[in-house]
């Protein structure tokens, strides 16, 4: 293993109720690479994210975060879950979000101090949320929404984040800046993102892989046709001619 590597997964197996879920999957992410994950829905992405996050802790093989056991680099990981749990009439303010994103430092019962609320404040700066640090969660749009979300996975000053999905509640418009945002946090951290959606992981992401139980990664931006139809099962046509930047795709 080299210094570089903040993930690493050997051989890794996960099955739920005996159904694979996970098959031998190799993974390496380096420092600042920014890997975007597709595939479809039920392929494993989320459980992906939890092996790495030491929520599931797999069947066979060997997973390390920064060098170390997942639980154990977790306060270092970053984690934009796929649906946020709040309900929208929850009364809860984007400052307290974004504060619960410390609890991995203070511990649920310690009060919080100088340097968590001095990290609140930079991570809504970051986001570009700090306006609205005051608001009610629920009042705020998809998108404003979603960048409380990555706040508070920013508060704990990750060196790796984690984002499931994080483009289904992004509205169109809005889908640039966020990108943005993301090509400004990949100069401080690595950063996953998964999504099922091809056009989402398009051209902002420096490495591509396909999941769908297998994992077909090669360390580049290349799928090629027969990966995607591989991935998806399905005749690759059926989703070219949609929003697939072309440059995705290696000319043959
Ligand atoms: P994705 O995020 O790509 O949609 P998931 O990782 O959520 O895929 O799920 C992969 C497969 O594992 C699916 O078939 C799903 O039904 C199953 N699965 C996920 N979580 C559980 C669970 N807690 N119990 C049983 N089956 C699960
Ligand atoms: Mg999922």
């Amino acid at each position: 293993m080299t210094d570089s590597d903040v993930v690493r997964l050997e051989h890794v197996w996960v099955s739920y109720n005996g159904t694979s879920a996970l098959e031998d999957i190799n993974l390496r992410v380096a420092e600042h690479d920014f890997l975007g994950i597709i595939g479809p829905n039920g392929g494993g992405k989320s459980t992906l994210l939890k092996v790495i996050l030491g929520l599931i802790q797999p069947d066979k093989g060997m997973v390390t975060v920064l060098g170390n056991p997942p639980v154990k680099s977790r306060c270092s990981v970053g984690y934009v879950p796929q649906t946020s749990h709040f309900s929208l009439d929850f009364p809860v303010s984007v400052w307290d979000v974004v504060l619960m994103g410390r609890y991995g430092r203070t511990g649920l019962l310690k009060r919080y101090g100088r340097p968590d609320k001095d990290a609140a404040q930079k991570a809504l700066m970051r986001v570009g949320m700090l306006d609205h640090a005051g608001a009610q969660i629920g009042d705020l749009s998809g998108g404003q929404q979603q960048r409380a979300f990555i706040a508070r996975a920013l508060v704990g000053e990750p060196r790796l984040l984690l984002l499931d999905e994080p483009t289904a509640s992004v509205d169109s418009a809005m889908q640039t800046e966020f990108y943005e945002l993301l090509a400004n946090l990949k100069k401080e951290m690595s950063i996953i993102m998964v999504s099922h959606d091809i056009g989402a992981v398009s051209v902002f992401v420096d490495k591509i892989a396909c999941l769908n139980v297998q994992l077909y990664y090669h360390g580049s931006k290349e799928i090629t046709p027969e990966i995607l139809e591989a991935t998806y099962k399905c005749p690759v046509q059926l989703i070219a001619h949609g929003d697939i930047p072309h440059r995705v795709l290696r000319e043959h």
